[in-house]
C-alpha cells in the first residue's frame, strides 16, 4: 500500500462518469455559463473504467464512488455499478436525485451499496432559484423514499450558502431525522472558478453547530480515520455531519484519488491539472505498469490545499462538475 508524502493511504477512488448535469446549481455550475463539455471518444468506457478499478484495487482502493456532472445522466450505469461491485465491496453514488426514482432499482440490483443525494433546499421557490429553473423538491424526495423502501442506506447533502440557503439548517435536521436519514451539512468551497465563491458566503461550522444548539443538546461523535465530515449526534441518537473544509480542514486524512470522465487522475479537489490515465489505459500500457505509476503519483503526493488556502491565490482550478465533489 503506498503513502503520500504526507503519510496518507490511498483509499477511496471517486469516478466522475460524466461532467454534464440536468441541474446548473449556483454554486457549482452556474446557469447561463458557457459550458464545454467532453465529447463521447473523449470520455472513459465502462471497460476502461472497470479496468483502471482493479488495478488500483491492488493499491488498497476499498471504496468507489460515481458521481459527476450527474452520474444518473450516463446511460446504463447499473452495467458499471456490476461491474465495479465484482471488484470492491463498497460502492456509492452522490446524484442529485432527479432521475433517482426511475434509476434506482436497476443501481440496487446491480450491486450499488450507498447513496448520497445532493439537495440544495426543501422549497420549491428557493431550489428553483438555486437551480435555475423551476424544479420540484417532490422529484428528488420521491427518488429517496424508494431507495429507502430498497432499504438502501442513504444521506443527504447540503451545501450551505449565506444568503440562500442557511435558513433551512433545521428544517433538513428535523425533515430528515422524521426519515433517519443522516444529513450533511456541506460549507460553501471555493472550488472551480465560475461560481463567485467570497469567504463572506460561507455558513461555516460553527454557524451550523450555533442553530442547531438553540434547538438541541448536541454531541460531537469521535471521527474516524478518513472521514471527511465532522459528526454529531442529538439526544434522541440522530446523527449528522457537517463537511468544514473552509473552517475546519481536514487534509490530513485525505485518502481519496479522484478520477474525471476524460481519464484524469487528480490527487485534491483543488489540483490544477492530472494524471491522463486515458492516455496509458488506450495506449497498450499493461496493467502492472499502470499500477506503478499511478502508485508513484500518489507517492509524490503533498496536497493540502484547504490547510493552506490563504496562502494559494492564484491557483488554476478545475471546475466541481469536472471533478465531482
Ligand atoms: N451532481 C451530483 C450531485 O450534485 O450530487 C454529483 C456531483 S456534485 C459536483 C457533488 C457534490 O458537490 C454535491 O453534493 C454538491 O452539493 C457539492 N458541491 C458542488 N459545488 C460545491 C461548492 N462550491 N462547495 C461545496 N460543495 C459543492
Ligand atoms: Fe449538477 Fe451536482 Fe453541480 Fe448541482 S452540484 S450543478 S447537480 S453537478
Ligand atoms: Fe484532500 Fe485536497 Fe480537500 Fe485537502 S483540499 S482534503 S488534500 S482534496
Amino acid at each position: 500500500m503506498p503513502f503520500d508524502k504526507l503519510g496518507r493511504s490511498l483509499k477511496d477512488l471517486r469516478i466522475s462518469v460524466t461532467d454534464r448535469c440536468n441541474l446548473r446549481c449556483s454554486f457549482c455550475m452556474p446557469a447561463g455559463g458557457e459550458y464545454e463539455f467532453f465529447k463521447r471518444d473523449e470520455i472513459l468506457s465502462f471497460e476502461e473504467i472497470s479496468r483502471f478499478v482493479r488495478i488500483v484495487k491492488r493499491l488498497g482502493v476499498k471504496k468507489v464512488r460515481l458521481t459527476g456532472g450527474e452520474p444518473l445522466l450516463r446511460r446504463s450505469l447499473e452495467k458499471l455499478v456490476e461491474m465495479i461491485s465484482q471488484e470492491v465491496e463498497d460502492i456509492a453514488i452522490t446524484t442529485n436525485g432527479f432521475l433517482l426514482k426511475e434509476k434506482i432499482k436497476d443501481l440496487f440490483l446491480a450491486g450499488l451499496k450507498r447513496i448520497t443525494v445532493s439537495l440544495p433546499s426543501l422549497r420549491d421557490e428557493v431550489f428553483s432559484k438555486i437551480v435555475g429553473k423551476q424544479v420540484k423538491v417532490s422529484q428528488v424526495l420521491e427518488g429517496i423514499y424508494t431507495a429507502l423502501e430498497l432499504g438502501i442506506p442513504i444521506k443527504v447533502n447540503i451545501c450551505v450558502v449565506k444568503g440562500i440557503n442557511e435558513g433551512e439548517v433545521m428544517d433538513f435536521i428535523e425533515f430528515f431525522r422524521g426519515l433517519g436519514v443522516e444529513v450533511r451539512f456541506i460549507e460553501f468551497m471555493d472550488v472551480g472558478t465560475l461560481n463567485g465563491w467570497s469567504l463572506e458566503q460561507v455558513f461555516s461550522a460553527e454557524d451550523i453547530l450555533k442553530v442547531v444548539s438553540e434547538h438541541y443538546r448536541v454531541y460531537p461523535l469521535e471521527r474516524a480515520n478518513g472521514e471527511t465530515a465532522l459528526r454529531f449526534s442529538l439526544e434522541d441518537g440522530y446523527k449528522f455531519g457537517i463537511v468544514a473544509s473552509i473552517t475546519k480542514p481536514f487534509c490530513g486524512d485525505c485518502n481519496r484519488l479522484r478520477l474525471t470522465a476524460d481519464g484524469k487522475l487528480l490527487t485534491c479537489l483543488f489540483a490544477s491539472e492530472g494524471f491522463d490515465v486515458k492516455k496509458l489505459l488506450r495506449g497498450g500500457v499493461g496493467d502492472e505498469d499502470i499500477e506503478e505509476l499511478v502508485k508513484s503519483v500518489w507517492e509524490q503526493r503533498e496536497d493540502r490545499y484547504s490547510e493552506e488556502r490563504l496562502e494559494k491565490k492564484d491557483v488554476k482550478k478545475i471546475e466541481m462538475f469536472k471533478i465531482g465533489g
